[in-house]
């Protein structure tokens, strides 16, 4: 695992030069966040200074991105609807972003009015299932094009879809949601940094991007410019001045939620200013006082159970259970090994592959993966989500786990342990298949 500094390379976080590429990433093909394969030659870095994983924003990586978003299609696996998140033990699916929100009802009870912002909204989804809470709530969505604008304005609540950036949007919010918007965002910091004026004070930030330490795959989305662990994106959002109430791995499989408040005014700007440029050495964690952005001279510091509407019944500085963050993980190291990890998977599947009569369980990126690397040496996929059943993937069937042709190998293409959980479920089923899981995840 070599590794070697470009000068020329900056992180998009922080505008450290201190950033270690990867080069061994080069060599893999990729998939772009709507699952089509994508070419190999991407350039992944770490920073050294912030910690965060990410794509070099070359002038390729911003050409690629354009062609990507050009030719986009949301959930087209699924024909629009979106992806499912199964229950590992019953089989069961829900929609990612009802799940979501159950969450934070649970942990944050929302008030009965007030008014959202949902960035990136896609065709929806999140708009769709904060409609179905049934609030009196009024929603506002905010997208790049207006392709979905007809289905997004049909949900009940919705204002309007905004195809402006989220600071021309008119008034106020007491929730801005980014579902996996950020880790799309070449200057992700800057850009929550500006939804500052958009938040009443007390309002909150919803964020949810994938977890990269957990899923490994995901470091293969040739469009996501950042690849968020709970430390960075804790850190990003706190650098912003954001309290955060929320830094959790585990309210959604696979993914990363942090829920953050703007509490009060910001501090000068010339207090943010020096905070965006100020560097830490390794052994002192980068913001040790969340506080100190909104805690100046007139700032409005909220206290337990005062915030405008939500009842937040957690103080400054601890979190509700969920916390993953760990100061302490070596962002170089935790990348270096995921990505040996994703090497090991090709090694485990090439042989089998090469034997025929293999399939891959899963149809989403990590699927999509191995089908390219696997030159096509595969027969067929095998899904649970009644969306995708009966079509097909790179011209290959799609079966319910019933139907996979007997005695074949099925290469479960979900990141451990979430694939061990499926091969046990399966099994169960007494199936005639055999299944292969990739290798155990270095611990976090
Ligand atoms: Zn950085």
């Amino acid at each position: 695992m070599g590794n070697s500094a470009a000068n020329s390379v900056r992180c998009h976080i922080c505008g450290s030069k201190a950033v270690t590429v990867f080069p061994q990433y080069q060599t893999f093909h990729r998939v772009t966040s709507d699952c089509k394969a994508w070419r190999p030659g991407g350039r992944m870095s770490v920073c050294n200074e912030c910690g965060c994983a990410q794509a070099v924003l070359d002038q390729t990586w911003h050409e690629e991105a354009k062609q990507i978003y050009d030719a986009y299609t949301i959930y087209h696996q699924s024909k629009g609807i979106e992806q499912s998140v199964f229950d590992q033990a019953s089989g069961q699916a829900t929609s990612r972003s009802s799940r979501l929100l159950q969450r934070l009802q649970a942990e944050i009870p929302l008030p009965e009015k007030g008014r959202l912002m949902d960035i990136g909204c896609g065709n929806g989804a999140l708009l769709s299932a904060f409609s179905g809470l049934s609030l009196g709530w009024s929603l506002a969505g905010v997208e790049v094009n207006d392709h979905y604008r007809s289905v997004v304005e049909s949900i009940t609540g919705v204002e309007q879809l905004f195809t402006c950036s989220p600071e021309e949007v008119p008034g106020r919010f007491q929730l801005i949601s980014l579902m996996h918007a950020l880790e799309h965002i070449p200057s992700p910091r800057e850009f929550i940094v500006r939804l500052w004026d958009k938040l009443e004070i007390g309002g909150l930030l919803l964020i949810q991007v994938p977890d990269c330490a957990q899923n490994p795959f995901m470091f293969l989305v040739a469009d996501h410019a950042s690849h968020f662990f709970v430390s960075t994106l804790k850190e990003l959002v706190q650098s912003a001045g954001y309290e955060v109430l929320v830094a959790a791995n585990d309210w959604v499989a696979k993914e990363i939620t942090v829920v953050a408040q703007r509490r009060g005014e910001r501090a000068s700007p010339d207090e943010n200013r020096k905070d965006a440029t100020r560097r830490h050495a390794p052994h002192e964690p980068p913001h040790p006082n969340p506080l100190s952005l909104g805690g100046g001279e007139g700032a409005q510091t909220a206290g337990e159970g005062e915030v405008q509407g939500f009842n937040v019944r957690i103080g400054p500085g601890k979190s509700l259970p969920g916390d993953g963050a760990r100061a302490s993980v070596d962002p170089f190291s935790m990348v270096s090994e995921r990505l040996q990890w994703l090497s090991r998977q090709l090694e485990t599947a090439r042989p089998l592959a090469k034997e025929g009569n293999f399939g891959l369980f899963g149809t989403s990126i990590a699927a999509t993966w191995l089908f390219a690397e696997l030159n096509g040496d595969v027969g067929f996929f095998v899904d649970e989500d009644p969306h995708r059943i009966g079509q097909t993937c790179f011209g290959r069937p799609i079966y319910p786990p019933g139907d996979a042709p007997a005695d074949s190998y099925v290469f479960i293409a979900l990141p451990t342990p979430l694939a061990a959980a499926v091969k046990h479920r399966l099994e169960r089923q007494g199936l005639k298949l055999r299944f292969e899981i990739p290798g155990p995840l270095p611990s976090v």
